[in-house]
């Protein structure tokens, strides 16, 4: 379904992004794994794109850097020739009540989350306009709508996504590229593995459905985004939280 195409998911290598790496693979996408730090993390999802016959390549890069997006993106299209889906993935926590909350924070999680997101999309958005076709795939957060105490950071950059996400849709959709989001809830990755048991608890209590979800569960939202059934939808948030919030 996605055969000849050429998709760039950053943060792809653990958690949401590996699943969305799998299902793009899968769908017949070659995919770009970005990651900052972990390499061996991102090997493995390399070796699990390749284990079940799929096509990807590594692509090193810190998606809050202007000039290391542009410097990765304009190789992997001298490479590959065009990049058709982006998934901007990569996320961070520095979570803490906001009267503690330290600058460094505040900036580190917008700046990786929100920024890098702008950039990466800024980075595509050529390449995409001249061919006139592009799925740009932004994943937000159920926190971005709820908000959340100690996240104020991250809250603020999962409900920016969702503006910019508008904006952009609204600006490339005169070229055929659409933008939407996916906006996860509880998730079972990294990122939530260190909530202590009764945390736990709590959330899951809070969800009609009963259970943390799977990486797994937000990549199939994303496969469907970057396929051709969507290709009428624009502008979108869709939810994925087993029921624990409802509005739009
Ligand atoms: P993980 O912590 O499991 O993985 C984060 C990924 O992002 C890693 O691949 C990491 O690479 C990469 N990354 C972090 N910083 C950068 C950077 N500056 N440049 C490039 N890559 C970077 O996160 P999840 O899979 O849990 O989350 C993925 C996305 O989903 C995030 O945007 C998160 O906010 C969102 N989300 C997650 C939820 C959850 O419950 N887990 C719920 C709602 C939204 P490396 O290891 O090399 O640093």
């Amino acid at each position: 379904m996605l055969k000849g195409q050429v998709a760039l998911v950053t943060g792809g290598s653990r958690g949401i992004g590996r699943a969305v790496c799998r299902r793009l693979a899968a769908m017949g996408a070659k995919v770009g794994i970005n990651y900052v730090s972990n390499p061996a993390a991102a090997e493995e999802t390399l070796a699990e794109v390749a284990a079940d016959g799929g096509s990807a390549f590594l692509a090193r890069f810190d998606v809050a850097d202007a000039g290391a997006v542009q410097k990765a993106v304009k190789e992997i299209v001298a490479d590959h020739g065009v990049i058709d889906i982006l998934v901007n993935n990569a996320g961070i926590t520095r979570d803490g009540l906001m009267a503690r909350m330290k600058e460094e924070d505040w900036d580190a999680v917008i700046d990786t989350n929100l920024k890098g997101t702008f950039l990466c999309s800024k980075a595509v958005m050529r390449p995409m306009m001249k061919q006139r076709r592009g799925r740009i795939i932004n994943i937000t957060s159920v926190i971005g709508f709820l908000g959340n105490g100690g996240q104020v950071n991250y809250g603020a950059a999962k409900a920016g996504i969702v503006g910019l996400t508008k904006s952009m849709a609204r600006e490339l959709a005169p070229r055929k590229v659409t933008v939407n989001a996916v906006a996860p809830g509880y998730i079972v990755t990294d990122m939530t593995s260190e909530l202590s048991e009764e945390i736990r608890d709590a959330i899951r209590s809070q969800i009609p459905l009963g259970s943390l979800g799977s990486p797994e569960d937000v990549a199939a939202v994303v496969g469907f985004l970057a396929g051709d059934d969507a290709a009428y939808m624009t502008g979108q948030t869709l939810h994925v939280n087993g029921g624990m919030y409802m509005g739009n």
